[in-house]
């Protein structure tokens, strides 16, 4: 199974471009299969002269083969996937106008190769490359079916060549046409998508984020806590604290709520400075504050929220220079297999007591 993985690898990489690209290449192999096949049976019909036919097919094999060379390394040669759809597509349209000239009777039929070669552009080529594609193809198969015309006209007569002509000129125009309306379809299709990937972002980031202070909302928190949960305890204990900043209404009343609202967003930054990685800190409400310390002692913890209340008495915050902002932290170990509500109760009544206590401080459960 690995050794076959391995093959299906080194034949078609493992870039989804890429694999894209050799599946159009699959396709069009399966394509000249089946004209290969068409161009047997017309030899054996004795529509086709074997001398002309036979090192059709050959070139035909050979070329494909080294398609499927230059789309494996197209990476590495720096050919880009519309030059080479163009590239294959000229290709093809050249085998198509051989094939016309050596099917005969048939060759009318032949004629909706040549559209079917345009049709297979329109996923890789642009609009203006498929239409350039298009003329060289009615330019081509009109030179071809004047100098057969022009060489033998017992057996191609002007006026037949002239018709069918004709039919290819409206066919390959329309199929151009199309091909426009199928790249802006392309185009609006891809912009809608990544429009919906952006708004699908930023509701993901509205989901879990606080707009304010770029902390983990309560939303997302609830989420952590119950993954935390479900978490193998650690040896060391997680502990929760409960943190609210000391009289902000007097912050909001006196410097106003604009000032308010930069308290909360300094104090997020100097909160975060203090935490250890796999610390976590959530608005849970208003001005209050939760932080989860996974594989924390209580003196793991204490240190923690003291260097950030440390951290919060020194942060400058533009317009409330002359007040000492501080939060109380009521803390708390959660005991092992203890739903996290319970300790969140306990930690909520230790910040109780640190507010009665005066304020500016840790107090634990
Ligand atoms: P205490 O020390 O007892 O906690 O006193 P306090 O004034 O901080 O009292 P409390 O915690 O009840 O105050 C909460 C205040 O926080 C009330 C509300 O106006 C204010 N507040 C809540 N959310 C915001 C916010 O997003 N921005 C601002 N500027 N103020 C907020
Ligand atoms: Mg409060
Ligand atoms: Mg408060």
């Amino acid at each position: 199974m690995k050794r076959l993985r391995r093959l299906v690898e080194l034949v078609c990489g493992v870039d989804p471009g890429l694999r894209r690209m050799l599946h159009y290449w699959a396709a069009t192999c399966l394509l000249y299969v089946a004209c290969i096949v068409q161009i047997l049976v017309q030899i054996d019909h004795g529509f086709s002269d074997p001398a002309v036919a036979h090192p059709l097919i050959r070139y035909g094999c050979a070329v494909a083969a080294g398609f499927y060379l230059l789309i494996r390394f197209s990476a590495r040669i720096g050919l880009k996937p519309d030059q080479l759809a163009v590239s294959q597509a000229l290709f093809s349209l050249v085998c198509t106008m051989f094939l016309y000239a050596i099917s005969g009777p048939l060759r009318g039929a032949t004629l909706v190769m040549t559209v079917v070669v345009i049709a297979f552009c329109m996923f890789a080529a642009r609009p203006r490359q498929t239409l350039m594609l298009s003329l060289t193809a009615l330019a081509g198969m009109g030179a071809t079916m004047w100098y057969l015309a022009a060489s033998d006209p017992a057996r191609f007569p002007p006026a037949q060549e002239a018709q069918s002509f004709g039919y290819l000129a409206a066919a390959l125009l329309s199929t151009a046409l199309l091909s426009g309306e199928m790249h802006k379809l392309r185009s609006r299709l891809k912009h809608q998508r990544r429009e919906l990937s952006d708004a699908l972002d930023t509701i993901r980031v509205l989901a879990t984020v606080d707009e304010l202070t770029s902390l983990v909302n309560r939303r997302r928190m609830h989420e952590v806590l119950a993954a935390e949960e479900r978490r193998q305890p650690s040896t060391r204990g997680t502990c929760i604290a409960l943190l609210d900043m000391d009289f902000f209404k007097q912050v909001n009343d006196q410097c106003g709520h604009a000032a308010g609202d930069s308290v909360l967003r300094c104090f997020s930054q100097a909160a975060r400075a203090c935490l250890r990685g796999e610390d976590v800190l959530a608005r849970w409400g208003g001005e209050e504050f939760l932080l989860l310390l996974p594989d924390a002692s209580l003196d793991d913890a204490r240190g923690v929220l003291e260097r950030m209340l440390d951290g919060v008495h020194a942060m400058p915050v533009p317009g409330v220079e002359d007040r000492r902002i501080s939060f109380s932290a009521g803390l708390a170990t959660r005991q092992p297999g203890e739903p996290f509500a319970d300790a969140i109760h306990r930690a909520d009544k230790a910040l109780y007591r640190a507010k009665e206590e005066g304020r500016d401080r840790i107090v634990s459960a």
